[in-house]
């Protein structure tokens, strides 16, 4: 394994959600935990994903050989946050084989049938594989909040019944890491009108991206109460700074790096005779058959 005490402080510590946290306050420029440059940091995210790599095949592994394990990391931010750039920068640097993505948008007319948790089950990750969401449950305390979808007295109880059923995936195997990309009023009315002035990010932007962000304030306040709510020691909130991009990938590869390093994942035990089968190799080595 590399050098992880290349950190000053360990991100699980300086991001995590804990009480007293205070979104109105958090620094969405900082690099909390990190106090060297950037060109070092990009450097350190690439040795540090070498090590993620070979503990998702180890994750991977365990499933193939009848483990249970498995992983997943929901991700939540406003647009522009920074979601898609963790996806491919962070999650791009293990196989795509042991990776189970999932994104959730405005449910369809099937899912509004049923409970807001049965599209999230569906897309869980199975046995060995790390899960990425793209947006999660989580939207169904955020927009559906600010949005006024449902009333209070339907979405307030959700918190509760989340820990419940994340209590019940972390019982059942699967490591679950939050992370909320946050990033600042200004930063995000950049990454807007950059979409606006390049062609190339038209098909990025949509008038709903200007409407979402009127509503500031009141998702600050959905998101200050949902990490108030469901920060928990089973299934932690990391709130990430995500002004500077490169620190937010750092941060998460990071985390996630450590979470899994502490599975402690051993290699699978070979189930046949190893001595034997080397011998039977051996014999074939000479020449094709005939
Ligand atoms: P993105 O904007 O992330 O590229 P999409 O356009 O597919 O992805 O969908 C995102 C939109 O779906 C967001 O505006 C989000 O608030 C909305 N959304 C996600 N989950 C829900 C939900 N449960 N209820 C209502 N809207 C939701």
């Amino acid at each position: 394994m590399s050098d992880r005490n290349q950190w000053k402080h360990d991100p699980r510590q300086v991001l995590r959600a804990g009480a007293g946290f205070d979104v109105r306050s958090f620094d969405r420029g900082g690099t909390p935990g990190w106090s060297r440059d950037r060109a070092t940091g990009e450097a350190a995210m690439v040795e540090r994903g070498a090590d993620l790599s070979e503990l998702q095949e180890r994750l991977y592994a365990d499933g193939r050989t009848g483990g249970t394990r498995s992983v997943l990391l929901v991700l939540q931010g406003l647009d522009t946050a920074g979601k898609g750039g963790i996806v491919r920068h962070v999650a791009g640097m293990v196989d795509p084989q042991g990776l189970a993505l999932a994104s959730f948008g405005v449910p369809t007319a099937e899912e509004r049938t049923h409970h807001y948790l049965w599209r999230i089950e569906r897309r869980l990750p199975p046995a060995g594989r790390i899960g990425v969401f793209d947006r999660s449950h989580y939207e169904d305390v955020l927009v559906v909040r600010v949005d006024s979808l449902v009333p209070e007295a339907v979405w307030r109880p959700r918190f509760d019944e989340i820990n419940a059923w994340e209590r019940r995936l972390v019982d059942g195997g699967t490591t679950v890491i939050k992370i909320a990309l946050m990033v600042s009023y200004a930063e995000q009315g950049e990454r807007l009108m950059e979409r606006l002035d390049r062609p190339d990010k038209h098909w990025k932007f949509s008038m709903g991206d200007v409407t979402t962000r009127s509503k500031w304030s009141a998702y600050q306040e959905a998101y200050a109460e949902m990490f108030g709510r469901t920060s928990t020691e089973h299934a932690p909130w990391y709130v990430v700074p995500a002004d500077k991009k490169w620190y937010a990938r750092l941060a998460v590869t990071e985390i996630l790096t450590r979470t899994m390093e502490d599975l402690d994942l051993g290699w699978p035990a070979a189930t046949f005779d190893v001595v034997q089968a080397r011998a039977a190799l051996q014999a074939t080595m000479v020449r094709p058959p005939a």
